[in-house]
């Protein structure tokens, strides 16, 4: 019996593994294993809880004595919850979470092992993470990486190690992870939105951005997994023709969730409640085996910080159910791939959500005033907010008819659409009448309520308004979310910043204040004009009209990362202070680098596949049709023997020239591959993997997918596509 078949049976055998729900409920069991205020309070002395407290609220430093306490405080905590070990966790930038364990113990001067655990290891430590990227930043002889306590996030346990959030620097105090350049983004971010919104309402001393992400994600059944090379090694099919019936009758969708899926959900949902994250929706997507949670949105660093939870708590909870979990943005060609869609808000201190309509005409002057600077920001930095969720496994996606298109562009629905219309075309004294039944003027001395229907929703949009936020729906499912909501957070910002100026500008020459808002939102109206786009984002008009209004069309990955290097970027980032030029030339290093080795890896894995498991298929099933041939031949006449094997001739002769072509193309992707290898300019080199070998994968996967629907199918070895995608 052949691997696949074996697989199959196994696969078949899994009844679903029932997670007992009657013992608990959401709100017992939330954030049980999360250091929060309750249990600092129980476990940390009065005095020393006021400074960590005014620590986290408004980053006062902490004194080592203090740090000392806490971390005794913490120790214990976590040791009642069995914890023996503790870990700093952080995010490099080759993507998910990285941590290494060390025990709660230590040999004391008269040589005995006692319990610590130091306020100076709670806030700093050296890993020996030399072999993460750094993009030349850190020479690896130096090698010398810290990871430091981000208190802003709480600590928390899982199984039997304690988990303390932190960054990732160089010692030169670069930084090599996603968190560093996040914080300093909702800092920047913070100063610059408290300004303007001050403009409105006194009482604003503080500003967060908010994050909300859908997690989208395929299901597999691991015995199938496990006879599949490309979904272990590289977490995706590399070949596999289409299933007769995938996604066509869209019946998936929001369906009934398989009794098996549905327990496994059960079980992440109370994994995940545990540690705090506030899980609440899930459902199918689209494409069969694929699904969707989403958790209530949180502060964008602690909400980043829990969806890299969460991916690998999925992987764990899948494992136990005997399925694996597939992040990748497009597991199998042909079906929809999976995205991250990012809601993003900006939240003032006293509860006021920045991009939602007000109650009174200044408040809603206020949710335009932020609106048209985010419009702004989008649209001077639309290639490197592309390039934010730029990478190798979500160029699958990028302009495929799924979102994303690969160009950025900003969807406002037909009410604001009209708001900024009448607002360009009108006088600050004038007050605009939209629509009389809704009350809709929006002028100066009076603008009332904004009365939004949020149901025209356009899913072709990358960048869409959807009535309080904005949905940034071009982040891959594998990313850290912190790549593209550093970007936005500094892009804004820094449009902030820039705001502010001009609008002081005029009130320092005697303008009152109102008339300044109102004449720098005019100017941004008309000139953030080209990234508004209401129409179909997949359609090849938007590409030519993008094209004309100057927006980046480019849709080669290597390439897409240039936008982190290009003047405005570069100058972006230094009057935010989130990423130096040093650091940026870095990150894009590492990126291109990352780039070329997933290609590689790919290019390999799909060569080993047709070589080794496709190519004896083929040959075997050619065999046994020539001694069909050869055996009519002994038995029929020669006329006979003539209509007889017509078809085994035509099958013989196909099994012939797609073999010599797969065996051609290795020989030619191989050897592209080599070529690419000596290249020793990182862009360079992923250029030529994306010029050179990808094309060539594609072909041989054309060969390798046709064979597949001629062969036996009992002696092709890989599970296929019909047999992956539906979980059961
Ligand atoms: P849909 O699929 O309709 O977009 P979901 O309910 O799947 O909606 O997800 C919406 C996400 O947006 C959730 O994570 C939710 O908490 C988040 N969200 C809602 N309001 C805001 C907001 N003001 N700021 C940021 N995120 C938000
Ligand atoms: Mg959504």
């Amino acid at each position: 019996m052949n691997f696949r078949f074996f697989s199959l049976q196994e696969a078949n055998r899994h009844e679903p593994i029932k997670v007992d729900l009657s013992q608990v409920k959401a709100k017992d069991m939330f954030a049980t294993d999360v250091f929060t205020r309750d249990s600092m309070a129980e476990y940390i002395a009065d005095n020393t809880l006021r400074e960590l407290f005014a620590c986290i609220d408004n980053g006062k430093p902490l004194s080592r004595d203090i740090a000392n306490s806490v971390a005794i405080g913490m120790r214990k905590w976590a040791m009642d919850k069995g914890a023996t070990h503790y870990t700093h966790w952080f995010q490099p930038l080759t993507g998910g979470t990285a941590e290494k364990h060390d025990a709660f113990i230590a040999i004391n001067a008269q040589g005995h092992l006692i319990e610590e655990f130091t306020g100076n290891v709670l806030y700093q430590q050296e890993p020996d993470a030399s072999s993460f990227p750094s993009g030349g930043i850190r020479n690896t002889f130096e090698a010398r990486g810290y990871s430091a306590w981000d208190p802003s996030s709480p600590a928390f346990v899982i199984g039997d190690t304690l988990c303390i959030p932190t960054v990732f620097v160089a010692y030169t105090g670069e930084a090599l992870d996603y968190k560093t350049p996040l914080l300093r983004s909702t800092a920047v971010l913070d100063k610059a939105a408290t300004d303007v919104a001050r403009y409105f309402d006194k009482g604003v001393t503080g500003v967060v951005a908010n994050l909300g992400w859908e997690q989208e994600y395929f299901l597999v059944d691991e015995a199938l997994w496990n006879a599949r090379p490309d979904m272990k090694l590289t977490g995706r099919t590399l070949m596999g023709h289409d299933s007769a019936k995938n996604q066509q009758l869209e019946d998936h969708y929001f369906g009934a969730i398989p009794e098996r899926v549905l327990q496994f959900m059960r079980e992440l949902e109370i994994s995940a409640l545990k540690v705090g994250i506030p899980l609440k929706t899930r459902h199918n997507e689209v494409a069969p085996g694929q699904f969707e949670m989403a958790p209530i949105f949180e502060e964008v660093n602690i909400s980043n910080d829990h969806n890299l939870l969460v991916m690998s708590l999925m992987d764990t909870v899948a494992r136990k159910h005997h399925f694996r979990v597939l992040l990748h943005e497009k597991p199998y060609a042909g079906v929809n791939g999976s995205g991250k869609h990012c809601n993003w808000s900006l939240q003032t201190n006293n509860g006021t959500n920045l991009l939602a309509p007000g109650h009174n005409p200044y408040q809603n002057l206020q949710f335009i005033t932020f609106l048209v600077n985010v419009l702004m920001a989008v649209k001077r930095h639309n290639g490197l907010i592309k390039a934010s969720i730029a990478s190798a496994t979500n160029e699958h996606r990028l302009g495929a008819n799924e979102a994303p298109p690969a160009i950025i562009s900003v969807f406002l629905g037909k009410q604001i659409s009209e708001v900024l219309d009448k607002l360009e075309h009108t006088t600050a004294d004038k007050a605009i009448i939209i629509n009389a039944k809704k009350e809709m003027k929006l002028g100066l001395s009076t603008i009332p309520e904004i009365l939004l229907d949020n149901t025209d929703r356009n899913r072709t949009s990358p960048f869409a308004f959807t009535g309080n936020r904005f949905e940034f729906r071009a982040v891959g499912s594998s990313a850290n979310c912190g790549a593209a909501m550093l970007v936005l957070n500094s892009a804004v910002a820094a449009q902030l910043i820039l705001f502010k100026k001009a609008v002081d500008k005029r009130i320092e020459k005697g303008e009152p204040k109102e008339r300044a808002l109102f004449a720098v939102i005019k100017e941004y109206i008309i000139e953030s004009k080209p990234i508004h786009f209401e129409g179909n984002g997949y359609s090849d008009e938007w590409k030519k009209e993008a094209q004309k209004r100057g927006l980046d069309c480019e849709t080669t990955v290597p390439l897409i990362f240039d936008r982190y290097l290009l003047p405005d970027s570069i100058d972006m980032f230094r009057l935010t202070g989130v990423l130096s030029e040093a650091e940026l030339r870095s990150r894009t290093e590492v990126k291109w680098e990352t780039y070329s080795k997933k290609l590689q890896i790919e290019s390999r894995v799909l060569g080993d596949l047709v070589i080794n498991h496709v190519l004896p298929a083929a040959k075997s099933y050619q065999t046994m049709l020539l001694q069909n041939v050869l055996a009519v031949k002994q038995v029929f006449s020669e006329d006979e023997v003539k209509s007889l094997n017509a078809q085994d001739y035509s099958i013989i002769r196909r099994i012939e020239h797609l073999s010599g072509a797969i065996i051609e193309d290795v020989d030619k992707m191989t050897e592209q591959r080599h070529k690419a290898n000596r290249i020793a300019d990182e862009r360079e080199k992923a250029i030529a993997y994306h010029d050179t070998v990808l094309p060539l994968m594609a072909k041989i996967r054309t060969h390798a997918d046709t064979l597949e629907m001629i062969v036996d199918d009992e002696l092709w070895t890989l599970p296929k596509y019909r047999e992956l995608q539906f979980v059961h």
